[in-house]
């Protein structure tokens, strides 16, 4: 059996492992393959692509894209992205400068509230790859203002919390068309970020995304319960999408999760890449 993660978070996002070292705890996780899906770039992926070569590990090359649904969270991952074209790269530019001023725009509010952190501290923080609430999290911990990362969201930067600033976001139809025109595999990650409470209404969704062009769904994911794993495994299936996993890596920002591991009943085989991959050869006529 042959293992792998298709989910995996770098310093290129809110990793706290470079690429390269993300591809070496692949292997030493004894995987196969792994995918690198960073935040909204592929700033990450010609190193993890080159770490990959050198230490025989399949490296996929990833991206997760944050898309507009209602309030609640919807992430698009990509698999076997063209990363060296630069056209995917340019456009999620766009999100990195409102990023820029994002930040800036939460420390203000915190400054407001009497809370003395700068955007010099936080950039620090972020040990150089891209910056974000996670460490503005660390500052305010850093700085005593909180006793934990979590309560750092839950009273200032969670939506709705005291220092919240509302994100630029695509729509879904424009990230599954970005990640498609770099010819990669569409896939919503972690459906239960949606928010939808019923069977019904997340079939709906899916097949809404379907339309726009999704191709898969991420059915084996740490956060899921059995029963959800169950009801998107069985929407997958009626719908004809495919089906992944992965452990959403994220290092010791999500200390309790390694890579090649979710709380699920098995371990992610090979068979799922292979089904990426025969889609990509229907969908796109390449091997
Ligand atoms: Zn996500
Ligand atoms: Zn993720």
């Amino acid at each position: 059996m042959s293992f792998i993660d298709l989910h995996a978070h770098s310093t290129a996002s809110d990793g706290t492992f470079p690429p390269a070292e993300v591809v070496r705890l692949a292997r030493d996780a004894g995987l196969q393959a792994v995918a690198l899906t960073d935040h909204d770039t592929t700033d990450g992926l010609a190193e993890a692509v080159a770490a990959g070569q050198e230490l025989g590990v399949e490296v996929i090359p990833g991206v997760e894209i944050s898309a507009q649904f209602t309030d609640n969270t919807m992430h698009i991952l990509g698999y076997f992205i063209d990363f060296r074209d630069g056209r995917l790269a340019e456009r999620l530019a766009v999100l990195k400068e409102a990023r820029k001023e994002r930040n800036p725009k939460i420390i203000a509010k915190l400054n407001a509230l009497g809370i003395h952190i700068t955007m010099e501290q936080v950039e620090r923080l972020s040990g150089g790859g891209q910056v974000g609430r996670p460490h503005i999290a660390r500052a305010l911990l850093e700085s005593g203002y909180v006793r934990s990362l979590q309560e750092a969201f839950e009273i200032y930067l969670k939506n709705g919390g005291k220092a919240y600033v509302a994100k630029y976001r695509f729509q879904p139809a424009e990230a599954l068309d970005m990640i498609r025109q770099a010819g990669g595999v569409p896939v919503l990650a972690h459906p239960f970020t949606l928010g939808l409470g019923s069977a019904q209404a997340l079939k709906e969704a899916f097949q809404d995304f379907q339309a726009m062009g999704l191709a898969g769904v991420e059915v084996f994911y740490a956060d899921h319960t059995p029963e959800q794993e169950a009801l998107y495994l069985r929407l997958a299936r009626e719908l004809g999408l495919l089906v992944t996993g992965g452990s959403d890596f994220h290092g010791d920002n999500k200390p309790d999760i390694g890579l090649g591991k979710i709380r699920s009943r098995h371990r992610l085989t090979y068979d799922l890449v292979v089904a990426l991959k025969e889609w990509r050869r229907k969908e796109y006529g390449v091997g």
